[in-house]
């Protein structure tokens, strides 16, 4: 399994007591495969995302992203797993305005030299992947917002992460061009063997899924069939 969360809760601060996001959540993915997570606002799913992506500790529970067992892991070591093998898309592309968006990929590798040279090929290979062949060399300006989270999209797998975490990759998109993210992030799940969650609170296209889980109220309540 190259995601597993094992009984995790986590709670936020809130007023004289505590607010629990994420209770008692399990949840299992293998490689080559795509979870989505829905639920309404509020239920917990970014939460669990950013426990996935270990930007957040568990107050309890375990979490193991490909093979490695976060607990216990100082700041460095957290940082270089994240980098190395784990790849998150966040809601909003932010993308850096000055750059092209093979450049937006290449800041990813922080290399110099021949090296610099093979990320940019990378680069260029996984734009292509995405269907960006002839915008790698457009600023964010100059592309349309479902072209930025392509860009967005490829960026996060610029360091052939195991894990891919994505957040509500087409709430900004309409319904046309959402599906043909998730088709493209289907895709590539496939093709790289990620171990993917996909949240979204749009209970379209869920039948491009492998699995459907659903958040409520920071419980994992049930596995929603196909639709
Ligand atoms: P979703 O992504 O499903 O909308 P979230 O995981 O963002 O849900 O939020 C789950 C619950 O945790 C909500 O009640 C939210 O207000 C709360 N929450 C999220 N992030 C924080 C935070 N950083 N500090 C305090 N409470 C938070
Ligand atoms: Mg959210």
């Amino acid at each position: 399994m190259t995601l597993t969360l094992s009984d995790v809760t986590l709670t936020y601060p809130d007023g004289d007591g505590r607010l629990t996001a994420l209770d008692r959540v399990s949840l299992e993915v293998p490689a080559g495969s795509l979870t989505a997570v829905v639920g309404p606002s509020g239920s917990g799913k970014s939460s669990l995302l950013a426990v996935a992506a270990t930007l957040v500790t568990p107050d309890e529970g375990r979490v193991v992203v490909a093979g490695t067992r976060i607990e216990g892991l100082g700041r460095a070591d957290l940082a270089a797993l994240r980098r190395e093998r784990i790849g998150i898309v966040f809601q909003q592309p932010n993308l850096l305005p000055s750059l092209t968006a093979v450049e937006q990929l290449q800041v990813m590798t922080h290399l110099s030299g021949r090296a610099a040279r093979a990320a940019r090929g990378r680069a260029l290979e996984l734009l292509d992947a995405v269907g960006l062949a002839d915008q790698a060399h457009r600023r964010p300006h100059q592309l349309s917002g479902g072209q930025r989270q392509r860009v967005n999209i490829a960026r996060a797998l610029m360091n052939d992460p195991a894990v891919l975490l994505v957040d509500e990759p087409t709430s900004a998109l309409d319904h046309e061009r959402g599906a043909a993210v998730l088709d493209l992030l289907t895709a590539l799940t496939r093709e790289r063997s990620t171990a993917t969650v996909l949240v979204t609170h749009d209970r379209a296209h869920l039948d491009r899924m492998d699995r459907t889980v659903a958040m409520d109220d920071g419980r994992l309540t049930a596995q929603v069939p196909a639709v």
